[in-house]
């Protein structure tokens, strides 16, 4: 017997049919003979028009207020998945955050979690009794509700799962795992069955959809093994349903690479001539920073006349105009010739924690791209990604080609 936490995220709880199929999967864990405690967000689409009546009130809304009023949408959730699960002759009961309670700091609409006392809930779970937590939702010292941030309800459910010693934490959302690439470009692309929660993080910082960076930051540490599966396909009650994020079980990983990402939301901008001076790369990255423009890779190449050189660097498409209105404004401060940037362009990153200990990887792949004579212009590494910079036409081809050159293509990608 294994005790489960289960979350439902907002398309997973979308509509009343949705609901009744969530108590269904959790139902099937129950047959098994897990004990499960369920953490449930808003409906889709909920949690913004909850947003849109505070801000038609009120403009600027007192923001203890406009939590109490934000995350009541989790707690709608909660009622109804609790009353499906009794429909089915279950015994359930929901919790707010703050009847657990789930402790977090005063920082409105973006607290984070102090403690759990999780020692109520558990006594009745172990009775027998299912738990429908809100997700979202926590308690400040003072007694007001808060709540976790957008996106939230992944945090206190892996939170939660950590403050239970749970076996394991379930997240239903309407894709069911991860892919070695996208399926729709890739068409040979296939689902892993396990994957490291370094290699998640990489994977959910260049997109990839599932679970947010923050709670597999909070299961790394607590070592709590994820699962990332759908709510809406037959597998559950398999064995390998989705994907796992674990450390344990990848001894005998033997790629190097895992899988590819991609993003096309993302712009080049070139200075040339630049100032080969100490300051420089400053002054351009603090006007930058100052108007809180997101900077991605930066490339500076050390010149050759130990005067002049460029710098390059990636923004994402709706900054790229307000990027090149501050380096116009900055020019003569920064002190560049001329300014180029470029929209056609997509980046793409190999990721894999074997890459650490195999050399070889950068070369296979420049390799491969240049067979197809794709340009390279921007290059980034970390210990386990390798990411390059190419003109957005060629991004399903170098997908394509990298997920044969790298062995994705056979059936145990996993
Ligand atoms: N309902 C909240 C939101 O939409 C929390 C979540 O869905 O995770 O941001
Ligand atoms: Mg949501």
């Amino acid at each position: 017997m294994s005790l489960l936490v289960a979350k439902f995220g907002g398309a997973s709880v979308g509509d009343i049919e949705s609901i009744k199929n969530a108590a269904s999967k959790v139902a099937q864990e129950v047959r098994r003979g897990n004990k499960v405690v369920v953490v449930v967000a808003a409906s889709a689409g909920k949690t913004d028009k909850l947003i849109d009546y505070c801000k038609s009130v009120s403009p600027r809304p007192n923001p203890r207020e406009y939590d109490s009023i934000i995350s009541t949408g989790e707690q709608l959730s909660a009622g109804l998945v609790t009353l499906a699960l009794e429909q089915r002759g279950l015994n359930a009961r929901s919790w707010m955050g703050w009847q657990i309670p789930i402790l977090t700091d005063s920082d409105y609409n973006k607290a984070h979690i102090l403690d759990i006392k999780p020692e109520k809930l558990l006594s009745r779970v172990e009775e027998g009794e299912i738990a429908v937590v809100t997700g979202f939702q926590g308690i400040a010292k003072d007694g007001s509700i808060t709540t976790l941030g957008r996106g939230g309800a992944d945090t206190s459910a892996v939170a939660l799962a950590a403050a239970l010693k749970a076996d394991r934490c379930d997240i239903y959302t309407n894709a069911n795992g991860v892919y070695t690439a996208n399926p729709t470009l890739v068409s040979k692309a296939r689902r892993l069955k396990s994957i490291s929660y370094e290699e998640m993080l990489e994977f959910a910082s260049m997109g990839t959809k599932g679970i947010k960076p923050r709670s597999i930051e909070i299961a790394l540490r607590y070592g709590m093994s994820l699962q990332l599966l759908s709510a809406f396909g037959n597998d559950v009650g398999s064995d390998m349903p989705g994907t796992l994020i674990t450390d344990k079980d990848h001894t005998m990983e033997n790629k190097p690479v895992k899988g590819l990402a991609y993003s096309r939301d993302i712009t080049r901008i070139t200075l040339f001539n630049v100032k080969d001076q100490p300051g420089i790369a400053a002054k351009i990255f603090n006007g930058l920073a100052r108007a809180s423009v997101n900077v991605g890779m930066i490339i500076q190449p050390a010149s050759c006349s130990g005067k002049l050189t460029d710098i390059t660097f990636t923004v994402s498409k709706d900054e790229l105009a307000r990027a090149i209105e501050i380096m116009e404004e900055e020019k003569d401060k920064i002190g560049f010739v001329s300014l180029q940037s470029d929209k056609n362009v997509a980046k793409v990153s190999l990721i894999g924690s074997g890459m650490r200990t195999r050399s070889g990887v950068a070369f296979t792949m420049f390799q491969a791209l240049a067979e197809k004579d794709i340009n390279i212009q921007v290059i980034e590494t970390s210990e386990i990604n390798i990411t390059v910079l190419i003109a957005e036409e060629y991004l399903e081809l170098a997908l394509r080609i990298l997920h044969t050159t790298f062995g994705l293509d056979q059936e145990e990608a996993g």
